[in-house]
């Protein structure tokens, strides 16, 4: 790679820009060949209800089991895979794993009523997105009420009128919507109001430092104020301590996801935390 170091305009070569641009052309040769090689992995982290205690969902969370790197966090592949176009692939696969795991779940335990999968902006923008999930829900003879997509508030800050036009097709599939990451975006009240919405995500960078820090108290309450006033359930994300969780209780907030009660794990394991959930839920009625 060519740089230019400014003050002499001397370009020079620099070697480890190099190695970066190797490195980064090796891991898009390996993406490519991981979903055919059987490489992704769809993770599911718990999403509990408040008021019970109880499992009432989970989210879908991808990971790629890499043969000599191990365990792939999506952070570190889903920008490449927006970038080279293979999160079209690669999010159809997630999302036809996640719908048909979370059908199947949602028989065995009727408790279990949502899944909720992330959506990038990349496959929203492809044209017939609606197509494609009702493809996958029909092919998985899926209840599409089970169903919820999630996308980030900065994606829908992005492109407008087509993501308008989408999420009125999805709707009318009868899946619901949920914005992820909420309040690290900009997005305003008016441009909410437009789009058919059913949640809201609050991000896990204001729950962090609940209930101490009171920006962030102030922040939560006014975004689950707004939210629930606009209509729109809440999850809270990142939970991770009790009094966190009393802050969200407190509140009033219905739903909550984070390491306190589950890290997102295999479908196995998932499936033993809802029959434990169920145990659960005998002995509280007992
Ligand atoms: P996200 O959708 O906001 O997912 C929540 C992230 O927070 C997950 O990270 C989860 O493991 C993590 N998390 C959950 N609870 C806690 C907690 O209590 N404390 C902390 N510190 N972290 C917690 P993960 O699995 O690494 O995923 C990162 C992001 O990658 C996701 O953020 C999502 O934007 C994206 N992603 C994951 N799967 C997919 C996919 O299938 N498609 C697309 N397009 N994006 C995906
Ligand atoms: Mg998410
Ligand atoms: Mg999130
Ligand atoms: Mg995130």
């Amino acid at each position: 790679q060519v740089k230019n170091n400014g003050k002499n305009h001397h370009l020079f070569y620099d070697a480890s820009l190099s190695r970066d641009a190797v490195e980064h052309f090796q891991m898009e040769t390996e993406l490519r060949q991981a979903l055919s090689r059987q490489q992704l992995r769809v993770f599911y982290q718990a999403q509990i209800d408040l008021n019970t205690g109880l499992i009432v969902g989970a989210e879908a969370l991808i990971r790629w089991q890499h043969p000599t790197q191990g365990l792939i966090p999506p952070g570190k592949f889903i920008p490449l895979a927006e970038e080279t176009g293979l999160i079209l692939s690669i999010g159809e696969w997630a999302l036809t794993q996640a719908v048909s795991q979370a059908n199947e779940w949602h028989h065995l335990h009727p408790e279990f009523k949502k899944i909720a999968i992330n959506v990038s902006g990349v496959q929203i923008m492809k044209s017939q997105f609606a197509d494609t999930v009702y493809g996958v829900l029909v092919d998985s003879n899926c209840d599409p009420s089970i169903v919820e997509l999630e996308i980030t508030e900065s994606t829908l800050m992005q492109h407008t009128q087509h993501v308008v036009n989408t999420f009125n097709q999805l709707k009318q599939l009868g899946v619901s919507i949920a914005i992820d990451d909420f309040g690290t975006g900009y997005s305003s009240l008016s441009h909410l109001k437009r789009l058919p919405l059913d949640q809201i995500k609050i991000d896990r960078s204001f729950v962090k430092d609940l209930p101490d820090d009171k920006d962030d108290a102030a922040i939560t309450s006014a975004i689950y104020a707004m939210a629930t006033q606009l209509g729109f359930t809440v999850v809270a994300e990142g939970v991770e301590t009790e009094e966190q969780e009393k802050f969200l209780q407190r509140l009033g907030c219905q739903t909550a996801q984070g390491y306190l009660y589950a890290y997102p794990v295999s479908a196995d394991a998932f499936l033993q935390l809802l029959e434990l959930n169920n145990q659960r839920k005998i002995k509280r009625h007992a």
